[in-house]
């Protein structure tokens, strides 16, 4: 089987800023042993520090022809999805793996079905166990709360350890990090790491002891009844419920020297946690990084790609974050799709197994044989119509 690897970054592509690539030489060594022909369109790897040497001395084909490639591929990897105009060139029945972004990409996903694509969207993989080495989100979302705490460290005109000089005492930072999942975890461990004093709020209270085992604080809010579904994301909160939680996250907020929001809710927009308001109550020059900027926004105000100041706090809204350190978010994402096509490759025939009964699969393919087929992908579609 052929696999084929977009050079995303190509001028005039909708992903252009893309740093990252779906593919490494390490990952294109493991593929080819599995039985893979595998081709690069060139300078696919550069932005991440790969060159198209790098990958020929592996065995890689490097090409500058994208449509012909497009057409051979049996599997195509992206690091985001094809452009609209490029599905009509994939062969029907090709594999197309990628963030694809599906609750916000309803046509390109119809399009993409239409087709006949086989659609595997990064985003839909499940949060078990045995998928935990194919997930690129848990990946990217670790590196980027590394990310968030290095730029809020950057635009803080203060140090975050505690330093004891002849000169004078200078206290730790406050740092206090919003949502405590993959990213909010590892936004805490960096910022403990640089000497922060660091408190954490979730709305699903078990990551409180994981917060804490981290050496943070949990701020404990009551707002009642909280869920998570069974893949382990929260559930969206009651009005009452959110206005709790504002009320009660506003002066952790004002004490703060940075504040990282990071709560997302699966398939949805982003809560609103940080209104203006209580960003007026911040000292000048505190910074606040929102991660959900691109999808929404925790932080009224905070601009998608963008640092603002509102009211003398700095708000950044970056986005792309894994793409601050593009080396290593390539190679970890070049490893979470070369360990998904060799979990479901068979060794006899050396080809890829689209079992739709495994439980993987069946979750994160979301289109085959002409139509969407993943459930809640088909209500979102309709209700959205
Ligand atoms: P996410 O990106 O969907 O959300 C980030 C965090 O924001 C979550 O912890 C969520 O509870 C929190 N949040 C949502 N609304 C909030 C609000 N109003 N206020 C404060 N916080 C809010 O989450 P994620 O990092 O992708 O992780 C989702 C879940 O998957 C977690 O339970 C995580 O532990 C689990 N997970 C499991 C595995 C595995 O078992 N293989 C791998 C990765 C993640």
């Amino acid at each position: 089987m052929n696999i084929f690897v977009v050079n995303e970054a190509q001028k005039g592509r909708q992903f252009s800023t893309e740093k990252r690539c779906a593919l490494t030489p390490a990952s294109a060594k493991k593929l080819i042993r599995l039985g893979y022909t595998v081709t690069l369109e060139t300078n696919a790897g550069k932005a991440a520090g790969f060159s198209d040497s790098d990958f020929t001395e592996v065995d890689v084909n490097v090409t500058k022809d994208r449509e012909i490639a497009l057409q051979k591929a049996d599997i195509l990897l992206y690091v985001n999805c094809p452009m609209p105009e490029e599905v009509s060139q994939i062969k029907a029945n090709a594999i197309v793996i990628g963030h694809c972004d599906p609750f916000f990409n309803q046509s390109l996903i119809e399009d993409m079905a239409k087709a006949k694509l086989n659609t595997l969207s990064i985003e839909m993989i499940p949060r078990s166990t045995r998928a935990q080495k194919m997930d690129a989100l848990s990946s990217q979302a670790s590196l980027a709360g590394y990310v968030m705490v290095m730029q809020a460290a950057k635009a803080l005109p203060s140090i975050l350890p505690m330093m004891m000089t002849p000169s004078g005492t200078i206290k730790p930072a406050k740092v206090f990090i919003i949502g405590a999942g993959v990213a909010g975890l590892q936004a805490i461990a960096t910022a403990k790491r640089l000497g922060a004093n660091v408190l954490a709020y979730d709305t699903r209270p078990v990551v409180a002891e994981q917060v804490q085992s981290l050496g943070g604080k949990f701020l404990h809010i009551d707002i009642g009844e909280t869920g998570q579904t069974k893949d382990g994301y929260a559930k969206e909160l009651t009005a009452e419920q959110k206005q709790i939680q504002q009320d009660a996250q506003r002066d952790a907020i004002a004490d703060s020297d940075i504040v990282i929001t990071t709560a997302q809710l699966f398939g949805r927009k982003p809560p609103v946690l940080i209104s203006k308001e209580t960003l007026s109550f911040m000292r000048p020059g505190s910074v606040v990084v929102d991660m959900a900027a691109q999808s929404g926004g925790n932080v009224e105000g905070s601009v998608a790609g963008k640092t603002k100041t509102i009211g003398g706090v700095t708000v950044i809204g970056t986005g792309n974050w894994s793409q601050a350190v593009a080396r290593d978010a390539t190679e970890m994402y070049a490893n979470n799709l070369a360990n998904l096509i060799d979990e479901f490759t068979d060794s006899e025939t050396q080809s890829f197994n689209l079992d739709l009964d495994d439980e993987i699969l069946a979750q994160s393919v979301i289109t085959h044989d002409g139509a969407v087929i993943n459930d809640m992908l088909v209500n979102a579609f309709k209700g959205a119509k």
